[in-house]
């Protein structure tokens, strides 16, 4: 028998409006950073606040460094935009790693040979856009693009509650060193990745999630320096058989976590991705464990690595994610549920704001259209949805939410919000064309839409 939760009173209080915007984004991740460049590069007055002290959510702090699939095979991106720029700005310092325009959808065997050990550029024995960044420089350039837009940036501040009236969300509450306080905006922006701020204005959302999916597992990805990375993928390749014996062995002392060393943008680091499966984004005890168990199994993989996987010898624990790697979460259940069927039959929607290519097989060939309603609540004004926690059902959700989506997601989320702003109308009264043509003005690209 399930005991009642037992519950205290908090008292009322006023609470002091620290700020007032047009645009008000909470999480400066991917999808939160870029909406809130959008907005304000587009004339609103624009508050960003994350409860970290940087940006670029997983991407950065999560030390997911790798933006995944910008291109499906062919000799052109599907994603450009604020994607492009994070790009061109973090090239400009030698700070990523990425094949040429000329290399994409390239099959030689030349070109296929020298990105053979980066994961996701070579996909279906074609050359794909897959960029790998320094995550240290991005934060760094993140606050630039704030910076230089002009957006009011609020760090260590936790939104934690929209603030909704008859039906419309007018601002959030967030609590931080300074003490728990207001900010009103025109339009709301969750950025949170979970969807923190639209759970809390009631929007509907639905977080199941079937456990053999990839969104259901969560990770503390990790770095090891001082490594020679190309030394280790020569003896991988040279020996499979004993690599494999290996990872078993090593398995068996991670209590089954599986680890994968992953190229970063010098031969001298790595990233280990890993998975822990079936648990909650959401729930504080999952969330613990996880913290837990992954700082144990990274000191036992490294011992291992540097004794046992040539490349490695030398290797030591560089560092480890401040933001703990969840792939999934909360999906608003919103104007428009995007759906697996979508995805699969390939269907073009009138107001597509981003174009995704698809990572895996058997559909690899093939595009995502997601529409602007798939950022939109059903029943709520005054908020957008600007990241991982887009409209959709599980399938298509573990599909398209990568780093590159969730950017183009947010730019056109940020976009929108400024022409509600400027007409003085709600997000969802926005003309899907006006919007199209602000995105392609930007360098946005809507292939087969536009
Ligand atoms: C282990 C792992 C490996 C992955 N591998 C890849 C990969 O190789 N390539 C790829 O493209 N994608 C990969 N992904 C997926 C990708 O990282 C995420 O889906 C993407 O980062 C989602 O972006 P987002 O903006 O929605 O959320 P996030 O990146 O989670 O950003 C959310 C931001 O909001 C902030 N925030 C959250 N709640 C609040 C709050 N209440 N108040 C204030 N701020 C808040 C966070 O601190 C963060 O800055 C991986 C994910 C994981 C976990």
């Amino acid at each position: 028998m399930k005991l009642p939760v037992k519950t205290i009173k908090e008292a009322a209080r006023e609470t002091e409006v620290f700020d007032e915007a047009d645009v008000i984004v909470v999480g400066g991740g991917p999808g939160g950073h870029s909406a809130a460049v959008a907005a304000a590069r587009n004339g609103a007055k624009t508050v960003l606040v994350e409860r970290y002290g940087h940006l670029g959510g997983l991407a950065t702090g999560g030390l997911v460094i790798m933006l995944l699939l910008m291109s499906d095979g062919t000799n052109e991106p599907q994603i450009a935009g604020l994607c492009q720029e994070w790009i061109d700005r973090l090239d400009a310092v030698g700070g990523v790693l990425y094949p040429s325009k000329e290399e994409l959808g390239s099959s030689d065997k030349d070109v296929i040979e020298r990105w053979k050990n980066v994961l996701f550029v070579v996909v279906g024995g074609k050359i794909r856009l897959t960029a790998t960044v320094d995550p240290e420089w991005l934060k760094g350039i993140l606050n630039d693009m704030v910076e230089e837009a002009g957006v009011k940036l609020y760090l260590h501040s936790w939104g934690t509650e929209a603030i909704v009236e008859d039906g419309v969300v007018k601002g959030v509450i967030f609590e931080s060193k300074s003490g728990r306080k207001a900010i009103l905006g025109k339009v709301i922006i969750d950025g949170t990745g979970d969807g923190d701020i639209m759970a809390s204005a009631g929007v509907e959302f639905d977080d199941t999630m079937s456990p053999k999916l990839r969104a259901a597992h969560q990770a503390l990805v990790f770095r090891f320096g001082n490594i020679d990375f190309n030394k280790y993928c020569a003896y991988k390749d040279a020996n499979p058989q004993k690599h494999r014996e290996l990872m078993e062995e090593l398995s068996k002392l991670t209590e089954g976590i599986r680890t994968l060393p992953i190229a970063s943008s010098r031969n001298d680091i790595c990233w280990f991705n890993n998975r822990i499966g079936g648990l909650s984004a959401t729930n504080i005890e999952h969330l613990t464990m996880v913290e837990v168990m992954m700082r144990r199994v990274m000191r036992i993989v490294q011992v291992f690595y540097q004794k046992h996987i040539p490349g490695f010898e030398n290797c030591y624990i560089l560092d480890s994610a401040s933001q703990i790697g969840t792939r999934g979460g909360r999906r608003m259940m919103g104007e428009y549920v995007y759906t697996e069927d979508d995805m699969h039959n390939g269907i073009i929607h009138d107001d597509t704001i981003a174009v995704c290519p698809f990572t895996t097989p058997p559909s690899y060939h093939k595009r995502g259209y997601i529409p602007y309603r798939s950022l939109l609540p059903k029943d709520v004004d005054g908020l957008l949805v600007a990241c991982r926690a887009f409209s959709s059902d599980i399938g298509a959700n573990d599909a398209f939410n990568w780093i590159p989506h969730c950017i183009a997601f947010g730019e056109a989320a940020g976009t929108a919000a400024a022409i509600a702003v400027k007409l003085g109308i709600q997000p969802r009264e926005v003309d899907y064309r006006a919007l199209q043509d602000l995105l392609l003005s930007q360098g946005a690209i809507l292939p087969d839409v536009r």
